[in-house]
């Protein structure tokens, strides 16, 4: 097992952001959730650099799913890029939070007319149109409102990447967005485009996500420019914009091989530069939603060692604070991560252990084969590259709080989610005497 890059200081502390996580954890308490600010910044000047590089007219939107919270879509605001919304919940904190409304699209397959009204009245940059229903359902509330808003079309391209099937979306069988091969796309363009109060800007694909190949990319940006160059023949409409979605993957153990933003995007430019000439087109402006890619790699979940469990012979136990409350991805989908012994990062590695949570259910294990030191209670673990979807799935199984949240960046931590106390679980219970 290949040791991560980290760093630790004299006493053998792993350091993030310049901050001691000992001090973390005696500060704001274990489980703790720790993003490193520096890393997300890096991996979105990353997107943006790229594309600037291959010459294209482009927007990067955080997909913010992967980690929502008031101080991400600050963040966010001030790196200059957009971001996507997936409910009512995630519009009303990017807003709260400053982020302006046009740099915010708008997804989901079943957005309710609340959350349609909600988006029309904050006049979200796009709304991204992913079923009949909705097309009309949204026509409705801008009739009610006369109002008009700008749209994209979710569409479902045909197009399988190599990964779970819980996070594949782009396959003819998906409950997200409009068919290509069966037509219902070319039934979806010529009903928005007869509709005037909606502005169709484009369109979209998303086709799964933790993808470490370019060529499911290549294959759509071909599809993409295939489909405007058909509607241009067919409807006279050429989308402006094509939006390829997210799914980079990321490296959570030695077994990825996660390639840079710089790669999947010279890849992405180049096909969409031969097909925009093979169809006569010209370049479109291009979108990318990253969400995993972005806060992944940036995230480490502190936990403290409690009790262990060692069956002669078979297997050890060890078990920590934390768990399927806090990061449900290893129960839900098998997702594998690494961990290091946070207080004695460079002690030797013993033979591996399952890392286990505190809830009550067996499957919450959090690794099930871990490389750590002998640790011993109170001892500080740190699981690697939690950032995405671990904080944001959050529940409160077993009634346990979840946990704060910390940002660090040159040797300072700010406490941006404050831990959950007894008292907010029971908040919103009503006495039934
Ligand atoms: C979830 C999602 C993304 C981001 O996927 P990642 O794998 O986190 O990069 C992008 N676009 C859409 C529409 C999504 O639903």
């Amino acid at each position: 097992m290949q040791k991560p890059a980290l760093t630790a200081n004299a006493a053998g502390h792993l350091l993030l952001g310049g901050v001691d996580t000992v001090e973390l954890a005696q500060t704001y308490g274990t489980p703790l959730v720790v993003y490193d600010v520096a890393a997300i910044r890096q991996q979105i000047q990353a997107f943006k650099e790229s594309l600037q590089a291959n010459g294209l007219r482009y927007q990067v939107s955080y997909a913010s799913k992967a980690f929502a919270t008031v101080a991400m879509y600050q963040l966010v605001t001030q790196t200059g890029i957009h971001t996507d919304v997936v409910s009512g919940g995630e519009l009303y904190t990017a807003l709260q939070a400053g982020l302006p409304a046009e740099r915010i699209s708008f997804h989901g397959n079943n957005k309710s007319r609340a959350e349609l009204e909600q988006a029309v009245d904050a006049q979200v940059g796009v709304i991204i149109l992913d079923n009949f229903y909705e097309i009309e359902l949204l026509h409705t509330v801008l009739l009610e409102k006369n109002a008009t808003c700008w749209v994209m079309l979710r569409l479902t391209p045909g197009i399988t990447p190599h990964t779970h099937q819980y996070i594949q979306t782009g396959q003819v069988d998906s409950k997200f967005g409009f068919d290509v091969d069966s037509g219902q796309a070319d039934q979806a363009v010529q009903q928005v485009l007869a509709i005037p109060q909606m502005h169709l800007i484009g369109i979209h694909a998303h086709i799964g996500s933790q993808i470490f190949g370019v060529q499911g990319f290549e294959l759509l940006a071909n599809k993409l420019v295939d489909i405007a160059a058909d509607w241009r023949d067919r409807f006279d409409y050429v989308p402006e914009v094509l939006n390829l979605g997210g799914g980079f993957g990321i490296r959570y153990t030695d077994v990825d091989q996660p390639l840079s933003p710089a790669t999947f995007i010279d890849h992405i430019a180049a096909a969409f530069k031969k097909r925009v000439a093979l169809r006569g087109l010209a370049l479109p402006e291009v979108w990318l939603e990253p969400g995993r890619s972005i806060v992944g790699p940036a995230g480490y979940n502190l936990y403290t060692v409690g009790s262990r469990k060692d069956i002669p012979e078979l297997t050890s136990y060890v078990a920590v604070d934390g768990g399927m409350g806090d990061n449900i991805r290893p129960a839900l989908y098998q997702a594998d991560y690494q961990a290091v012994c946070a207080n004695h990062l460079n002690a030797p590695l013993v033979a591996p252990v399952h890392l286990a949570g505190k809830y009550c259910e067996s499957g919450d294990i959090l690794i099930d084969q871990a490389h750590l030191p002998a640790v011993a209670p109170g001892d500080l673990v740190a699981v690697l590259a939690t950032g995405a979807y671990g904080y944001s799935m959050a529940s409160n199984y077993n009634r346990n709080p979840r946990p704060a949240v910390v940002f660090v960046e040159n040797g300072q931590a700010k406490c941006v989610v404050a831990r959950e106390s007894y008292a907010d679980l029971t908040r919103l219970d009503q006495s039934y005497l």
